[in-house]
């Protein structure tokens, strides 16, 4: 039978958007690749009235319920109480975690431990306690009438490792399934127009399922599939992968890469290829995304950031005359500015982009959304000119970034350039 899970985070600061609940985030993500699906985040105040309300939804509609937070020594800490009163059990102190509390508190904060905390050794009766090495609550799991419920702490260092080391292992014990996933990473075509191709598939299809995720700037399709092994599961992920990636054609840039400027990366080292950049309205983000790759100085030399005229013309050497006859935004200056930062730094393959980023229109009149981005390579020179419409400036700053790295990509895997 498949699992249902929901999660209940209890915690006042949660509602008041003071933290984000990062805790149900991490449970989510460890129950899916367990296989068990989570139908429900719940967020609940310090509240013993509505916690309970809580409880008794979850219990009617989820047959796994993971509380975390309100394990602590203050009144405020209310969940085994809430929960010990829905299902009817008791609370039984246990001495020899008194003890070990007692102990850390002293060992720790050099104090007497208040009276308070014995609390916090008190567990439901007939549970499986969840030891706490990080901090002094300790968790805890039982089962009634087919409802399994696990509480663990609020501060998330604590919650991880009582998952790692308790929860996981126990839900394992209940779950036959294991989820897969394939990051399946496109640039160049809308979610809708890529939603269009592939409706009547993703539709039929229902392990695996296939789902589309848009950024800004890129589509991510995402195959999953669930099966008794990781390995039966990526045995029916292989073929969708195929599917897709015959059906959308090169925009598939790469599956389960971070972006298009690790395929970049890899590409230029293989080809044993060094890259330099010259940036304008995208103002240093492509050196700022190569250098946040680990070991990319293998292959990026450096970048100008040549965001004045003048800066084009003395730093990089763009002629005069291209920049008065054309402009700073234009194919022509885009692919001197790839060309001379190959001079400056010695790199055969140099990268630009110049542009209209917004909100208004350049000195000489180019609309927003206007940007050429050059490509100076041992082949020769190339430039793609782009019309990104009137978009937010981070997001054109963002977009143009992909073409670039779009460009080069192709450029180093033989691709038609245009897109
Ligand atoms: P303590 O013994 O520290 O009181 P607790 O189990 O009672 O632990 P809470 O009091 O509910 O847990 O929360 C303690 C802290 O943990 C919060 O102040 C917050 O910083 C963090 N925290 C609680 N719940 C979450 C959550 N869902 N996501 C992220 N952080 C959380
Ligand atoms: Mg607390």
């Amino acid at each position: 039978m498949a699992h249902i899970a929901e999660i209940i985070a209890v915690g006042t600061e949660l509602l008041l958007g003071n933290i984000a609940n990062t805790n149900a985030q991490e449970l989510s993500q460890a129950l899916s690749s367990l296989g068990i699906n989570v139908y429900w985040h719940t967020v609940v105040g310090d509240n013993a009235g509505r916690l309970r309300e809580a409880v008794e939804r979850a219990r009617n509609r989820a047959d796994i319920i993971i509380t975390t937070g309100g394990l602590g020594p203050t009144y405020d800490d209310l969940t085994k109480q809430t929960i010990c009163r829905a299902f009817g059990r008791e609370l039984v102190l246990h001495p020899d975690i008194v003890a070990r509390i007692r102990a850390r508190y002293e060992r720790n904060l050099h104090s007497p431990m208040p009276e308070n905390n014995v609390r916090q050794a008190e567990l439901p009766v007939d549970c499986i306690i969840f030891d706490n090495p990080v901090g002094t609550a300790p968790g805890c799991a039982f089962e009634e009438n087919g409802v399994h419920v696990l509480m663990l702490p609020g501060p998330p260092f604590e919650m991880r490792t009582m998952l790692e080391r308790w929860a996981i292992p126990y839900l394992r014990r209940l779950s036959e399934a294991v989820i897969v996933s394939r990051d399946i990473m496109t640039f160049g075509m809308g979610e809708s127009q890529i939603e269009a191709l592939l409706r009547d598939k993703m539709e039929r299809m229902t392990n695996p399922t296939l789902a589309t995720y848009a950024k800004p700037s890129e589509v991510r399709l995402r195959a999953t599939a669930k099966a008794a092994s990781a390995e039966a599961a990526e045995a029916m992920l292989s073929p969708v992968v195929s599917d897709v990636t015959a059906l959308l054609g090169d925009i598939v840039y790469g599956v389960d890469v971070r972006g298009l400027e690790y395929v970049c990366v890899s590409g230029l080292r293989e080809r044993g290829l060094t890259l330099a950049t010259a940036e304008s309205c995208t103002g240093g983000r492509l050196a700022a995304r190569l250098t946040a790759i680990p070991g990319v100085s293998a292959v990026y030399r450096g970048g100008v950031v040549s965001y004045w005229t003048q800066i084009k013309a003395d730093v990089l050497g763009v002629p005069a005359d291209t920049l008065d006859a054309y402009g700073a935004v234009s194919e022509p200056t885009a692919r001197a500015m790839a060309e001379c930062v190959c001079r400056v730094t010695g790199a055969p393959v140099g990268v630009s982009v110049t542009g209209v980023a917004g909100p208004d229109r350049d000195e000489r009149g180019v609309d927003v959304g206007i940007v050429y981005i050059g490509l100076a390579t041992p082949d020769g020179t190339f430039c793609r000119a782009l019309d990104l419409g009137n978009r937010r400036r981070d997001i054109l700053q963002n977009l143009a970034g992909n073409h670039a790295f779009d460009l080069l990509r192709r450029w180093l895997s033989g691709l038609p350039l245009e897109l």
